[in-house]
C-alpha cells in the first residue's frame, strides 16, 4: 500500500472535510499534501505538483518563504498570544497602521481603522453585523442586504445569507437574513449588456428598498468562487453612487481579490472606488496563518462612539478569543513588507499577462467556453457543463504535475504571486494537455 492509500484510509476513518460529499470523496483519489516550499507541494509519496491555487488563493511570496518564517519564529520566541479585548499589542498595532497605509484611495472615504477577525467569512460577519449597527445608530434600522447574483462571501450564516448560491442557501433558510439578490454584472447567462443590466436593476433595488438597505456587499471586479465572473468598473461606480444616495454603506469584499491577487493591491484601486467597509483575508498572511480584517471609514467608526445622553452603549459588541493573534499580525506583517520590497504586486501584474498570453491557444480550443482573467486570477471555463468536466480537467493537470481546482465547470488558475517564467509555461502546458486529454 502506498503513503497515501494509507493516509486516505485514515483519513476516511477520522475526519470531516469542508464542502465534500463523503459518500465518494475518497474514490475521487485524493491528494495527501506533507511538505511545500515556493510554489511547490509535495505528497506523502514525494510526487511533486506545482501549487496552481495558492492553496485556496491564499499563498502570495510562495511556501516556507524563509523571510515570513523567521518573523513568525521571531514573534513566537517573544509573544504568542495575548488577547486583543482590552489589551493591545505591538504587532496588531503595526499591522493596522500598515494596512490602514495600503488602503485604496479614489471615490469614497478614507479606510481608516482596522478589525480583525479570523477568516474571510468572519470577517465579512463582522462588516455586516458593522453595516446593520451603523444603520441603528445612524438613522434607524434597516434590516435589508443588497447582494449580487452568484455571490459568495463565507459560509458563516450571515456570510452566505449575503451569497448568491442557492445550493448552499437551501438547508438553513430558515436561518438567513432578510437579503435582495441584483443581477449579476458579470453574469454571461445576461448577454453582452449585461453590465447595464446589473445597473438597471440595482438603481431600481435601491429605488424601491434603499430606505430599508443598510448595505450593498459586492466582490469588486471579480466574483471569485462565481467562477470568475469578471465585471466593468462602471458597476462599481454606480453601486458607490447609489449607496451615498440612498444613505447605506457598501461593502466591498476582497477577501479574494485583495492583497494583490488583481495585479493591483486592491480591486478597487481598478475603478478607484472606495468602499464604506472592505474585507480582506486570504492573502493578507500569505497564507501562513489564519487571519482576516475589516478596513472601516472613520464615518462608520464614529458612529460607534457613545455620546452624552445615549441610550444604547453604541459599542460593536463582537471579537473572537483569538482576534488580532500576534503571530498572524506578525506573518502579515512580514508578508506585506517583502511584498512591498520585491514590488510584488507589479509582479503579479506582469505574471496575468504572462499567463493571459500563454492561456490564448487554450481559450481557442473546442470545449474551452471562455477564459475570464484579472490580474492572476484565472477561470477557464469548460464544456460540456454539469458533468465534473472541470474536475477530471484538474485531476488529468494533476498527473501533468500541476495541481488545479475547479469551480464546477470553470477550472481556476490562482499561483503564488511570484510564480517564475518557466513555472508559469509549466501550469500552462499542463492545463492545455489536460484539457486535450479530458475534452
Ligand atoms: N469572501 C470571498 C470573496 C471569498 O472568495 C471567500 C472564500 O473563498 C470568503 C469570503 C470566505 O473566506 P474564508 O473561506 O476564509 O472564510
Amino acid at each position: 500500500m502506498s503513503a497515501s492509500a494509507s493516509w486516505i484510509a485514515r483519513d476516511a476513518a477520522a475526519v470531516w472535510h469542508p464542502f465534500t460529499q463523503h459518500a465518494t470523496w475518497t474514490g475521487d483519489d485524493p491528494t495527501v499534501v506533507d511538505r511545500a516550499e515556493g510554489p511547490w507541494l509535495w505528497d506523502v509519496d514525494g510526487r511533486r505538483y506545482l501549487d496552481g491555487v495558492s492553496s485556496l488563493w491564499t499563498t502570495t511570496l510562495g511556501h516556507g518563504h524563509p523571510e515570513v518564517n523567521a518573523a513568525i519564529a521571531a514573534q513566537l520566541a517573544k509573544l504568542d498570544h495575548s488577547t486583543f479585548l482590552g489589551t493591545t499589542h505591538t504587532p496588531g498595532i503595526e499591522l493596522s497602521e500598515a494596512l490602514v497605509a495600503l488602503a485604496p484611495r479614489g471615490d469614497g472615504p478614507e479606510l481608516t481603522k482596522v478589525f480583525y477577525a479570523g477568516d474571510g467569512s468572519s470577517a465579512v460577519e463582522a462588516a455586516l453585523k458593522i453595516a446593520y449597527q451603523y444603520s441603528t445608530q445612524t438613522g434607524r434600522a434597516r434590516p435589508k442586504f443588497v447582494r449580487l447574483d452568484h455571490a459568495y462571501h463565507g459560509d458563516t450564516l450571515g456570510a452566505v445569507a449575503v451569497g448568491g448560491h442557492e445550493l448552499f442557501h437551501e438547508a438553513y433558510r430558515p436561518l438567513l437574513l432578510e437579503t435582495i439578490g441584483v443581477a449579476s454584472p458579470g453574469d454571461r447567462a445576461n448577454g453582452a449588456d449585461r453590465c447595464a443590466r446589473a445597473v438597471a436593476d440595482l438603481t431600481a433595488t435601491m429605488d424601491a428598498h434603499g430606505d430599508q438597505v443598510c448595505a450593498i456587499i459586492v466582490e469588486p471586479m471579480m466574483q471569485g468562487a462565481a467562477g470568475m465572473l469578471d465585471h466593468d468598473a462602471h458597476f462599481l461606480r454606480t453601486a458607490r453612487a447609489l449607496a451615498d444616495a440612498h444613505g447605506a454603506l457598501l461593502i466591498f469584499d476582497e477577501v479574494a481579490t485583495g492583497i494583490g491577487r488583481t495585479g493591483r493591491m486592491w480591486a478597487a484601486e481598478h475603478a478607484g472606488v472606495v468602499p464604506d467597509l472592505l474585507t480582506c483575508g486570504k492573502g493578507i498572511t500569505g497564507g501562513y496563518l489564519p487571519l482576516s480584517a475589516v478596513l472601516a471609514a472613520e464615518h462608520v467608526f464614529a458612529a460607534f462612539l457613545s455620546r452624552p445622553g445615549d441610550t444604547s452603549p453604541r459599542t460593536f459588541f463582537h471579537g473572537h478569543t483569538y482576534t488580532a493573534n500576534p503571530l498572524c499580525c506578525a506573518a502579515a506583517l512580514a508578508n506585506l513588507r517583502v511584498m512591498g520590497e520585491q514590488d510584488v504586486v507589479a509582479r503579479a501584474a506582469r505574471l496575468g499577462d504572462r499567463l493571459g498570453k500563454l492561456l490564448e491557444p487554450v481559450a481557442a480550443k473546442d470545449g474551452v467556453v471562455e477564459v475570464r482573467r484579472l490580474g492572476t486570477m484565472i477561470g477557464v471555463e469548460v464544456a460540456p457543463a454539469g458533468d465534473r468536466t472541470g474536475f477530471r480537467v484538474c485531476q488529468a493537470a494533476r498527473a501533468h504535475g500541476v495541481w488545479l481546482r475547479p469551480l464546477g465547470d470553470t477550472v481556476v488558475v490562482m499561483p503564488p504571486l511570484t510564480l517564475g517564467d518557466d513555472e508559469a509555461d509549466l501550469l500552462a502546458d499542463a492545463l492545455d494537455a489536460a484539457i486535450d486529454e479530458v475534452l
